[in-house]
């Protein structure tokens, strides 16, 4: 079912969850012993992360080196295929523009619409880590606007081929990314809103925030879209802080602000444990005034911290 139609039916705010695959090596059961825990609040349905090949040099005997495409977490299409068939919940995995050629896109595309999934997470991707700047692969979609536009296509029986022009129709819901902080390579919020309003006008259903510490950031966030005339629903996203050292790691990664009294009582926190309380206080207050609010869904991006999430939500729910 798609992502929109979960949120027409609902009476009250859903839950969903986003995960990553596990790294290269690891099984699906180390999906399923994540997942298991938070199945007991039916989320409406689980993000699945993409992540871009890297390149890597490795030495050869005679000193020379040989570059490398490696892709440390593949398997997103597989872990969507298995979420569904193993907890009967829709799977929604994101799609990106960086470390894919339209071609690769859209094999993609058919492989998911084979296995089932009617929603996909369109994104731009952030550049590759030998990289300053974003940079698309040969043949590949720039932003995010142009992979949506790709997605469209494929919505309306267009292929990348001239000669097939009329095929089978996907009917993918999509969902795109927002900045309450705003993108951090915008030079303003209102040119971000812009771009993100030409995605709106081009198919985009709704949107998922890039996640925040503080909700009056979200509230400003959805009140500056709905004057820029952007009215599809937009989902908070939440991530729980379980660590000193991300009071540093988080702004510097996801440009985002953590609020002084917040970032002051991790800081006072004696253990590793008093940090997770401090942290699953703070996650489920914001979900509690969001819930209160009336948000169409609470996003948890899980990220390896399953039970600090799994604290939170059940004194939620
Ligand atoms: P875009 O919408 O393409 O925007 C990128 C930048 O370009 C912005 O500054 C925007 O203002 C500007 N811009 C947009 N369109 C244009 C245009 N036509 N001309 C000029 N400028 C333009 N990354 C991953 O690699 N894998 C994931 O699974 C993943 N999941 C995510 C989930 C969520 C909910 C969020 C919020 C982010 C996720 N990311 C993921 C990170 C995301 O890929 C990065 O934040 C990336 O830098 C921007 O992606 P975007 O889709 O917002 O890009």
């Amino acid at each position: 079912m798609k992502v929109i139609d979960h949120i027409k039916q609902a009476k009250d705010t859903l839950i969903s969850f986003e995960i990553l695959p596990p790294l290269k090596g690891k099984t699906i059961n180390s999906i399923y012993d994540h997942l298991d825990p938070l199945m007991e609040f039916k989320p409406a349905y689980i993000n699945v992360t993409y992540h871009r090949s890297e390149h890597v040099f490795k030495k050869k005997a005679d000193g020379t080196f040989d570059k490398v495409e490696v892709r440390k977490r593949p398997g997103t299409v597989g872990i969507c295929a298995a979420i569904m068939n193993y907890y009967k919940v829709d799977a929604v995995p994101h799609l990106i523009c960086g470390g894919f050629n339209k071609r690769e896109t859209e094999d993609a595309l058919i492989d998911l619409n084979f296995i089932g999934v009617d929603n996909v997470l369109v994104l731009r991707g952030d550049a590759a880590k030998n990289e300053t700047t974003f940079e698309p692969e040969i043949g590949g979609n720039r932003y995010a606007l142009d992979l949506l536009k790709q997605v469209i296509n494929l919505n309306n029986g267009i292929y990348l081929e001239e000669d097939i022009r009329d095929g089978f129709r996907t009917n993918f819901c999509i969902g795109v990314a927002g900045y309450p902080e705003k993108h951090f390579e915008a030079p303003n919020l209102q040119t971000d809103l812009a771009y993100l309003k030409a995605k709106v006008e081009s198919g985009a259903e709704y949107v998922v925030t890039q996640m925040f510490f503080d909700n009056q950031k979200y509230f400003n966030f959805v009140k500056a879209c709905r004057e820029a005339g952007i009215d599809i629903p937009i989902i908070p996203g939440l991530k729980p802080i379980t660590s000193k050292k991300q009071l540093s790691v988080i702004p510097r990664t996801f440009h985002v602000d953590i609020p002084t009294d917040f970032s002051n009582e991790i800081m006072k926190c004696k253990t590793d444990t008093d940090v997770e309380q401090v942290g699953t206080e703070w996650l489920l207050q914001q979900s509690k005034e969001l819930k209160a609010a009336g948000v169409p869904v609470l996003h948890y991006y899980t990220l390896g911290k399953p039970k600090v999430i799994y604290n939170a939500v059940k004194k939620l729910v």
